[in-house]
């Protein structure tokens, strides 16, 4: 039997239960708090941060392989294991260039893949200039340790954003030197793929699907999205030319900006499962977290198309801080028809903390956009107070 180490202990990582328990695998997770959600579904938890690399070593006594459903990790240090025969999958190698949004925007440049217009925001005298070149609305994006919109600001004009440099919270957390600054892309849309490449080399892609962010975190995805066969075909291509050209093994999710002329842009790459790829549990032959570990521990990937005509996944946000658990909304949710509702077991709420989420099958009656859409907002209203 193989034990896989997953680094993080969040939903994603407890959404590999089900496929673990089919394929025959443990997991050990490593993961900080008691309270995380994978605790409850792992073999064994070594209790301790992420980025903490002397309980990764103690994790890889206890695994045949090591994967992330986090990766704020700290590559130097885990670099040491990789040297001691550690496997990691991915290899370290294939996350180096990603961690930091800088960084990444390079890579992604680098293989000729098109991305918005960025900067470093390194020397503060160039601002004015790099200001002028990208134009207001511009965006601000911390380098590190950015996800669910923490950490990425849109920011209209100069008084604010230096107002925003200059914030001592931010600079705190954040790290001025740490920024990015690029351009503000006026997208039709947001789209997201999944892909997962095999020990072999093999690639397979799920549905591109259509993402819709409010402040940033994303709130409903649609499968698939509505475009055109040379988009997907595109897309897919961009897929495959970045797993190839970092070797991955396991799941990356890609998010992009679809402009209005039918442009697309790579906006950022998870190299993991992604919240964009929930549909699959519900709406794929193989979901993202089975073809995830499929990939990492060696095995043919599975089929990822659409079991169904598509789908919508609704993420269940925190609005409040709380320790409910909400039992009626979702017991009025999962009423609706062909919805499958997913908690992850939280004991705390917090305004935007994803707490669950809900995916709702569609036929061909109901797969237009704007079904998926109505179907959306009916949970969403079940959710939210008004
Ligand atoms: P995070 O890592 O926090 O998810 P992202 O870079 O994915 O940060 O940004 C979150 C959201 O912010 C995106 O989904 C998009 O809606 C918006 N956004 C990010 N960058 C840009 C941009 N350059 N132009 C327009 N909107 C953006």
């Amino acid at each position: 039997m193989k034990r896989v180490g997953v680094i993080g202990g969040g939903q994603l990582a407890w959404m590999m239960a089900d496929a673990a328990q089919k394929l025959g695998v443990e997991l050990v997770v490593q993961t900080p708090s008691v309270h995380d959600p994978a605790v409850s579904i792992a073999k064994e938890t070594v209790f301790a941060p992420v980025d903490d690399a002397t309980a990764t070593e103690i994790l890889a006594q206890k695994c045949d392989v090591i994967t992330f459903e986090n990766e704020f990790v700290n590559l130097d240090a885990l670099s040491v294991l990789a040297h001691q025969g550690v496997c990691f999958r991915p290899r370290l190698e294939a996350l180096a260039p990603l961690l930091d949004k800088y960084h990444q925007r390079c890579y992604l440049g680098g293989l000729g893949l098109p991305v918005p217009q960025f900067f470093a925001l390194d020397e503060v005298e160039n601002l004015k200039s790099k200001i002028e070149y990208l134009g207001f609305p511009v965006v601000l994006k911390s380098r590190r340790h950015g996800y669910d919109g923490q950490g990425t600001f849109i920011i209209q004009d100069f008084a604010t954003l230096e107002q925003k440099l200059n914030d001592e919270t931010i600079t705190k957390t954040l790290n001025q030197s740490l920024f990015l600054l690029e351009e503000f892309v006026p997208f039709e849309r947001e789209l997201a793929i999944i892909a997962a490449r095999s020990v072999e080399g093999k690639i397979v892609t799920y549905p591109v699907v259509e993402t819709q962010q409010e402040q940033q975190v994303c709130r409903r995805v649609i499968a698939p999205a509505e475009i055109t066969p040379n988009q997907v075909a595109e897309i897919q291509a961009i897929a495959h030319t970045l797993l190839n050209s970092l070797e991955v093994v396991g799941i990356f999710g890609i998010e992009l900006f679809l402009s209005a002329d039918g442009k697309i842009l790579v906006n950022e790459i998870a190299p993991r499962t992604h919240n964009s790829g929930h549909f699959s549990i519900d709406a794929c032959e193989t979901s993202q977290f089975e073809q995830h570990l499929r990939a990492v521990c060696g095995l043919p990937l599975g089929n990822p198309a659409l079991q169904c005509a598509g789908a919508v996944m609704v993420n269940l946000l925190g609005y409040e801080n709380s320790h409910s658990d909400y039992q009626s909304q979702r017991q009025q949710i999962a009423e609706i028809p062909q919805a499958h509702v997913h908690w992850y077991g939280k004991t705390e709420s917090r305004p935007g903390r994803k707490l669950g989420h809900v995916t709702v099958l569609l036929d061909n009656q109901n797969r237009e956009s704007a079904s998926a859409i109505a179907i959306a907002h009916s949970i969403e209203s079940i959710w939210y107070p008004t």
